[in-house]
């Protein structure tokens, strides 16, 4: 089953907006595997973002990122990196649909409230970053998956 990393933005704790993303996260379906709330420091935030170090925004990109602190979680089930950033929509919340959570919440894009993996490959790195000890995914009898998957 496809794992995504999400997290919440320091703007998205600070507005109280981390409830609203892990309900629509759970409503869609997805499961919800670990949830941590994290100060990073900036060693792994510029980890976390790592391949977009030469970009001008990059240290502007990390001051707002290690301001306060972030909700980060695993969502897993079906297609979830590619749903997860659909859910999210554009990196420019202007250019995000309204129904998304960055065309619903926010203006800014670099206070756009929110991460979402955007590969499976990646996610499975940002997953091993944030949580380092491991994530555990226990099937759920009453998950919407087990009508499907499970005998
Ligand atoms: N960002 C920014 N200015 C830009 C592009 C990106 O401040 O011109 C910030 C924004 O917060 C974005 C993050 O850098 O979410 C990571 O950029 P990326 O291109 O990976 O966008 P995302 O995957 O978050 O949509
Ligand atoms: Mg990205």
């Amino acid at each position: 089953m496809e794992r995504t990393y999400i997290m919440v933005k320091p703007d998205g704790v600070e507005r109280g907006i981390v409830g609203e993303i892990i309900k629509r996260f759970e409503q869609r379906g997805f499961q919800l595997t670990a949830l941590e709330l994290i100060h990073p420091t900036k060693e792994h935030l510029e980890e976390h973002y790592c391949d977009l170090k030469g970009k001008g925004f990059f240290p502007s990109l990390i001051e707002y990122m290690s301001s306060g602190p972030v909700v980060g979680m695993v969502w897993t089930g079906k297609d979830a990196v590619k749903t997860g950033r659909k859910m999210l929509g554009e990196t420019n919340p202007l250019a995000s649909a309204p129904g998304t959570i960055r065309g619903d919440f926010c203006i800014e894009v670099g206070r756009n409230i929110c991460h979402g993996s955007d590969s499976v490959e990646n996610a499975e790195k940002e997953i091993a970053l944030w949580f380092p000890r491991g994530v555990k995914t226990v099937a759920r009898s009453h998950s919407i998956h087990s009508l499907f998957y499970e005998n």
